[in-house]
C-alpha cells in the first residue's frame, strides 16, 4: 500500500541481493515504480549465485534479523520453517555457543523468550526475492547497471546508464539506491563528480573461510547451531548449522591470517580440539556433500558517508555497500534489515534529504556494533588496524571476564547470547547489575583460587605468611 508520503515516481535499486531486496520492499511504499537491476543469473529456488560466494558459508540469521525481515515480509518465518528451516524456540539445549574460548552457560532455561531461525543464506534470499517479485510495483530485470547518470548543474543523480558512455541506454529516476555490496564504486563516482571519497574505517581481521556440508542422519546431534568462535590464544574457529536441506554446514576459520583447515580430514582434528565429544563423534560419522569452499575477508569496512560535508541528491548507499561487518560475529543481514528499518523511517518522515538523514541514522546503528566488533577483532582476535584507541584493548579483557564469568552463571549468558543476537540494544554494554554480577563471581573465583594455593602450600610457607 503507497504511503501518504509519496517521494516521487520511479525509484532504481542497484543489486538485487538482500540488501536491494530489502530496500525494494520498502521503497514500493513511497514511489510508483521501482525497478531492481542484478547483473547475476537469479536462480528459480534456493540456490547458491557466482555474485555471493559468501552463500556457500555459514550465515547466522540473528533473532533479531529474523524479527526485522518478517516485519517487511510478514508470513516469511512461517513459509521458512514449512520449508524444513530448523526453528529454535526457547531452547537453550538447542545451541553449543563458545565465544573467545568460552562456552557460554545457556544449558539451563532462559528466562526470556528466545526464538531463532536457521535458514542458509541462498534460501534465505529466495523466500525474500519470491515476496518481493510479488509487490505489483517493484520490477526485477536482469542486467548490469554500469553507472548513475549525474546531473552537475542540479547536483544530483537523475537515474542510470544500462550501457557505459550510451545515453540512450539512461534509465530516469527519482531515486538510486547502490546496494552492490562490498565491491561497490559509489566512492569512486563521487570522486569523479567532484565530491571526494568518502573516509573509512577499516579493520584488518585477515580471515579465511573454507566450508564443508556433511550428512549427519537424524536424531544424532540434538543442538542446530553449534558455534566455537576463535580466540587469542587459538584463532582458527568453527560454526556448523543444520539447515533445511537437511545437511550441516560446516564452517571453519582462521582469524589473523591464521589458515583454516584444507579438507575434511583437517576439519575433523579442529572439530576434536574445539567441540565436546559428542558433537566431534557425530561430525566424523557424517558422510560428505560435495566439494569444500574457500573465501578470504581481509578486512571489515565502513564507509563513513555520514562524515562527508558535500553529497549529491537522488543517491543512497545501503547494505554492505555502506558498512560490512567482521562475518564471524553474523551481523550483516540483520544490520542490513536495520538499516531498512532506518529507510523506512526516513522516508516516512517526508524529509527532502534522503541521504543525510539516512547516512545520520546508519551511523548511529551502525557505531555500537561495529565499536564492540574492532574491541573483539583488535584485543582478541589478533587484527590489526591504523587507528586503536587506548582503551580498546581494556575493554576487550574485561569483557573476556565477563565471558568467564558467563561459562557458569545462566543470567549472563543469556544477557550475552540476547546482546549478541541483536536483540534488547544494540550496545554490549553490560548494566550495573550484570557488571556487580561478574565483578562478585569474579572475586569469588580469585578468592577460591587464593584459597586453594594456600592450602597446597608448605607447611613452612604458611608459617612464613
Ligand atoms: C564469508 C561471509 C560470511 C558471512 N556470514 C554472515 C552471517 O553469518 N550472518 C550474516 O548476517 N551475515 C553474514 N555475512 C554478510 C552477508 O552476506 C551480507 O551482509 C548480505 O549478503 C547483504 O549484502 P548486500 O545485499 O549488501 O550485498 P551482496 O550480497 O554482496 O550483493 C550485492 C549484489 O549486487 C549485485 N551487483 C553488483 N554490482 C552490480 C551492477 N553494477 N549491476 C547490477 N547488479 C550488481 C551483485 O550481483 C549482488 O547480487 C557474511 C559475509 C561473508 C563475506
Amino acid at each position: 500500500m503507497r504511503n501518504n508520503h509519496t517521494m516521487g515516481q520511479h525509484a532504481i535499486v542497484i543489486g538485487a541481493s538482500l540488501a536491494g531486496l530489502c530496500a525494494a520492499r520498502v521503497l514500493s511504499d513511497h514511489f510508483d515504480r521501482v525497478t531492481v537491476y542484478e547483473r547475476d543469473e537469479l536462480p528459480d529456488g534456493p540456490a547458491n549465485r557466482t555474485a555471493v560466494p559468501q552463500g556457500r558459508h555459514v550465515h547466522l540469521l540473528m533473532a533479531r534479523g529474523a524479527a526485522e525481515f518478517e516485519g517487511l515480509f510478514p508470513g516469511l518465518l512461517d513459509d521458512m520453517v514449512a520449508a524444513g528451516v530448523p526453528k529454535l524456540a526457547n531452547r537453550p539445549d538447542c545451541i553449543h555457543f563458545g565465544a573467545a574460548g568460552h562456552v557460554l552457560g545457556t544449558k539451563t532455561t532462559l528466562k526470556r523468550e528466545f526464538t531463532a531461525y536457521v535458514p542458509s543464506r541462498p534460501h534465505l534470499e529466495w523466500q525474500i526475492r519470491k515476496r518481493a517479485l510479488t509487490i505489483p510495483n517493484v520490477e526485477l530485470v536482469r542486467t548490469s547497471v554500469a553507472e548513475p547518470v549525474f546531473d552537475a548543474a542540479r547536483e544530483r543523480v537523475t537515474g542510470v546508464l544500462l550501457e557505459a558512455g550510451d545515453p540512450s541506454s539512461a534509465v530516469d529516476a527519482d531515486l538510486v539506491v547502490d546496494a552492490t555490496g562490498r565491491g561497490t564504486r559509489l566512492p569512486v563516482w563521487l570522486e569523479q563528480w567532484g565530491y571526494g571519497r568518502p573516509t573509512e574505517d577499516t579493520v584488518d581481521v585477515g580471515i579465511d573461510y573454507a566450508t564443508h556440508q556433511v550428512h549427519i542422519p537424524e536424531g544424532i546431534i540434538k543442538e542446530k547451531v553449534v558455534v566455537a568462535g576463535a580466540s587469542h590464544d587459538h584463532p582458527v574457529g568453527l560454526g556448523m548449522l543444520l539447515y533445511e536441506d537437511g545437511n550441516w554446514s560446516v564452517t571453519t576459520f582462521g582469524t589473523g591470517k591464521v589458515t583454516p583447515p584444507q579438507n575434511l580430514d583437517e576439519i575433523h582434528r579442529l572439530a576434536d580440539e574445539l567441540l565436546p565429544e559428542h558433537l566431534s563423534a557425530a561430525l566424523r560419522s557424517g558422510t560428505p556433500v560435495g566439494e569444500m569452499a574457500f573465501h578470504k575477508y581481509p578486512t571489515s569496512r565502513w564507509r563513513r558517508y555520514d562524515q562527508m560535508t558535500r553529497f549529491p541528491s537522488g543517491i543512497i548507499p545501503f547494505g554492505d555497500a555502506v558498512v560490512s561487518f567482521n562475518p564471524t560475529y553474523g551481523q550483516g543481514m540483520t544490520m542490513t534489515s536495520i538499516q531498512a528499518g532506518n529507510l523506512r523511517a526516513v522516508l516516512e518522515s517526508g524529509h527532502s534529504d534522503i541521504a543525510g538523514q539516512l547516512s545520520r541514522a546508519t551511523k548511529k546503528t551502525t557505531w555500537p556494533v561495529w565499536t564492540m566488533n574492532a574491541v573483539g577483532d583488535l584485543a582478541l582476535h589478533n587484527a590489526t588496524a591504523d587507528k586503536v584507541p587506548w582503551w580498546y584493548v581494556k575493554v576487550g579483557n574485561l569483557f573476556d571476564q565477563f565471558l568467564g564469568a558467563a561459562e557458569t552463571e545462566a543470567d549472563l549468558a543469556e544477557w550475552f547470547l540476547r546482546r549478541f543476537s541483536l536483540l534488547d540494544s544494540l550496545y554490549m554494554v553490560p548494566d550495573a547489575r550484570t557488571l556487580g554480577r561478574t565483578i562478585k563471581h569474579n572475586m569469588g573465583l580469585l578468592i577460591a583460587e587464593k584459597r586453594r594455593a594456600r592450602r597446597s602450600a608448605p607447611d613452612r610457607e604458611r608459617v612464613s605468611l
